[in-house]
């Protein structure tokens, strides 16, 4: 059936975007294409996969120069051990088109954006199977309140895509965000790490031993709630914690001094 449905599907879009032609939702471009992606090409082509030296355990971007000097394998935060998942890796930078893509499954739920975006992590998981084997498929959850407001999880909608390409259970309710996140839009890089401390829990609970977990959010800021996530279900058992997000803040955003400058928003 699912494939009867797919071809009626595409076929539907064929005839959807002939009658009424769509703009490109990143730069308004008419759609010449027809696509489940609200988006173009040049749109899905501007996007920055990260496939540049990197630090072996969070993924943090090197300046190829530096990392080729030191021949470091991990970044100076990985270094002094901040991290408690075991290893976290986004599939691309947070550019231009990356935050207006980000905007899209945030406020206006493009769930074949979310698709899309799994696709991609998917891929990474392939060329690497050991690094992200995995029992589990968790989203980043947002606080009650939030979801309410909201009506969906943007997480959600790459972790289920990318659980059933990887044939593996979604475990939607396993975390619960217990502390809402403050009112206030931009976050600096110490607020970051201070309202996500403590801000996870276990739902009643539960224990996950043994299991290897693949944590998946959005965009990896400061690395914070991944951290904070994977304290969590680290001690609820887990034997191994991956964080997969689409994109990543640039080393240089982090770089600057906390109270200088605002991050772009990550999870939330
Ligand atoms: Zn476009
Ligand atoms: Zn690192």
């Amino acid at each position: 059936m699912a494939g009867v449905r797919g071809a009626l599907g595409e076929a539907l879009d064929v005839l959807a975007s002939l009658v009424f032609p769509a703009p490109c939702r990143i730069c308004e471009q008419t759609l010449l294409t027809a696509s489940r992606i609200p988006i173009c090409v040049a749109c899905l082509d501007s996007f920055a996969p990260l496939a540049g030296p990197a630090c072996q355990k969070c993924g943090r971007p090197f300046v190829s120069a530096v990392a080729m000097a030191t021949a470091q394998p991990l970044c100076h935060l990985c270094r002094r051990e901040v991290y408690r998942f075991d290893l976290a890796r986004s599939f691309a930078a947070y550019n231009d088109a990356m935050v207006r893509a980000i905007v899209l499954l945030k406020y206006h739920e493009v769930t074949p954006l979310g698709a899309w975006f799994a696709a991609r992590l998917a891929e990474m998981v392939a060329r690497d199977p050991q690094a992200f084997a995995a029992d589990v498929v968790v989203p980043v959850p947002l606080h009650a309140t939030r979801l309410r407001e909201r009506g969906y999880n943007q997480a959600e909608l790459i972790a289920r895509p990318l659980a059933k390409r990887l044939g593996l259970p979604l475990r939607t309710v396993l975390l619960v965000r217990t502390k809402p996140r403050p009112s206030k839009l931009k976050l600096t890089r110490k607020e970051r790490w201070q309202t996500v401390r403590g801000a996870y829990a276990m739902r009643g609970d539960t224990k996950i031993d043994k299991l290897r977990v693949l944590l998946v959010d959005d965009v990896f800021t400061t690395g914070a709630t991944l951290d904070a996530c994977a304290q969590v279900l680290r001690k609820a058992g887990a034997s191994r914690v991956v964080g997969l997000t689409v994109a990543r803040v640039a080393p240089e955003w982090l770089a600057v001094p906390a109270e200088a400058v605002a991050e772009p928003a990550g999870h939330e």
